[in-house]
C-alpha cells in the first residue's frame, strides 16, 4: 500500500554555489503554469494518494513561491487526502521565507513539520555558499514558528565546509544546541559535479578538507548531538525521541512512494521511475494530459534495501531480509563477515548494523551492494 507521497517545487529565490539539485529561478509566469501541471498530476492520482500517511514538499524550495500559489497547490492537496490519516506534512523552506502570513498558511493547511535551510550560522560561509538569509533570520523564523504551536522543527546542516577547522564547527554546534530543534540534518559537504564549488575546485581555487579531518568533524557532531538528547538515527540524521523523520524512513526501509513534479522518482507496485526533468516538458506533456512521461528504470531491489537500510543506526532486521528474498545475507554477501571480523559492522538483537566506530567506513560496506547492483 502506498504510504508516503513526495511533491516538488524546482524554483528558488538564490541559487547555492553546493547545489545540483533540480531547481531554476524562474518568472511568475512559469511556476503559475507550473502549479496548475502539478495539481493536474496530483488529481490523476487521486485514488492512489488519498490514504498516505506522509507527505513531503521538497525542492527547490516550495516556500519560495508567492503565497496565493502555494496556497492554491494547499488546498488542492487538502482535498484530494484525506488529512485524518496523515502523520506528517512537511515542507522544506528557508529562513528568510518565514512571517506570520507564511506560517498561518502553512498551519491552516495541516503542515506539522518544517524543514528549514539553515546550514551554518558563519557569516563568511553563508555568503560563500550563496545563501542570503542571516543568523536572525535562524532566530526569528523558529521563534514564529514556536509561537504559533509548531511542535516539529527540523534544521539542515552542513559540516566541513571550505576551510572550516574544528573551532568553527564548534561554534556552529553551540548555535546549533541554542535552537532546540527537535531533528537535525547534518551532512558534510560534498561537491556535486554540476555546482559552482565543484567547478571552483576544478580551478584549483578551493581545496576539500582531509578525509581525516572529515571524519574528526563528523564525530564531533554525533557525540555533541547525543551528549544533548539528540540521537543519531540515520547516518546523517539526529533527532529527539519520537521525532524521527517518518517520510524518509520510507526510503531507508525501502517502501513503497510516489512522486509527483518535475524530476521526481518513485518507486510504486513493483517499479522504479522519474518524471521529465525537464520543466517544461513536464509542463506540455501535462497541459495535453499526456501523462505517459515516466521512465523506468532497472533496480536491485535487495542491494538497495540493504544499502539504505545501514544508513538506519538500528540496522537492517536479518530474519526479514532472509525470509523476503529466500537467502541468507552472510552467505549471499561474504564480503560481510570481512566486515563483521574487522567491527566494522556488528549483529545486534537479530540486526546487521554499523558499529560506532564502523560507521566512519561505511563506503567500504556500501561498495559491496554497489557492485552488484
Ligand atoms: S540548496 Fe536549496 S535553496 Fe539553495 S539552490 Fe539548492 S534547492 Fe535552492
Amino acid at each position: 500500500m502506498l504510504t508516503s507521497l513526495y511533491i516538488h517545487i524546482p524554483f528558488c529565490s538564490q541559487i547555492c554555489t553546493y547545489c545540483d539539485f533540480h531547481k531554476e529561478m524562474a518568472k511568475q509566469s512559469k511556476k503559475e503554469k507550473y502549479i496548475s501541471a502539478l495539481i493536474k498530476e496530483l488529481e490523476y492520482h487521486r485514488n492512489e494518494i488519498k490514504n498516505v500517511k506522509t507527505i513531503y514538499i521538497g525542492g527547490g524550495t516550495p516556500t519560495s513561491l508567492e503565497l496565493p500559489l502555494l496556497e492554491k497547490l494547499l488546498i488542492t492537496i487538502n482535498n484530494l487526502i484525506d488529512m485524518d490519516n496523515v502523520l506528517e506534512f512537511s515542507t522544506e523552506s528557508n529562513p528568510n521565507d518565514y512571517n506570520l502570513e507564511l506560517i498561518l498558511l502553512l498551519k491552516k493547511y495541516n503542515i506539522n513539520r518544517v524543514s528549514i535551510g539553515v546550514q551554518t550560522f558563519d557569516k563568511e560561509q553563508l555568503k560563500f555558499l550563496g545563501r542570503t538569509h542571516t543568523k536572525n533570520d535562524v532566530l526569528n523564523a523558529i521563534k514564529l514558528l514556536r509561537e504559533n504551536d509548531f511542535t516539529n522543527i527540523s534544521i539542515d546542516m552542513i559540516f566541513s565546509l571550505v576551510n572550516q577547522t574544528e573551532d568553527d564547527l564548534e561554534k556552529d554546534l553551540i548555535e546549533v544546541l541554542k535552537l532546540d530543534a527537535d531533528h537535525i540534518s547534518y551532512y558534510s559537504l560534498i561537491l556535486e559535479e554540476k555546482s559552482k564549488l565543484y567547478y571552483l575546485l576544478g580551478k584549483n581555487k578551493i581545496s576539500m578538507n582531509s578525509e581525516e579531518l572529515e571524519g574528526l568533524m563528523y564525530n564531533k557532531v554525533i557525540n555533541t548531538l547525543e551528549e544533548n538528547s539528540l540521537m543519531q538515527y540515520e547516518i546523517s540524521n539526529f533527532s529527539k525521541p519520537g521525532f524521527e523523520s517518518l517520510h524518509n524512513k520510507t526510503y531507508w526501509l525501502n517502501l513503497e512512494y510516489l512522486g509527483v513534479g518535475t524530476g521526481s522518482h518513485s518507486m510504486y507496485q513493483g517499479f522504479r521511475y522519474y518524471n521529465p526533468t525537464n520543466i517544461t516538458k513536464y509542463i506540455k506533456m501535462i497541459e495535453e494530459d499526456d501523462f505517459t512521461f515516466h521512465t523506468s528504470y532497472e533496480y536491485d531491489s535487495l542491494n538497495e534495501e540493504m544499502m539504505l537500510g545501514l544508513r538506519l543506526i538500528k540496522g537492517i532486521n536479518i530474519n526479514e531480509i532472509n525470509e523476503k528474498y529466500n537467502i541468507d545475507i552472510l552467505t549471499y554477501f561474504p564480503d560481510l563477515n570481512k566486515y563483521l571480523d574487522q567491527n566494522i559492522i556488528e549483529v545486534n538483537n537479530g540486526y546487521l548494523r554499523f558499529t560506532r566506530d564502523g560507521i566512519l567506513l561505511g563506503n567500504l560496506v556500501f561498495q559491496i551492494f554497489v557492485e552488484v547492483l
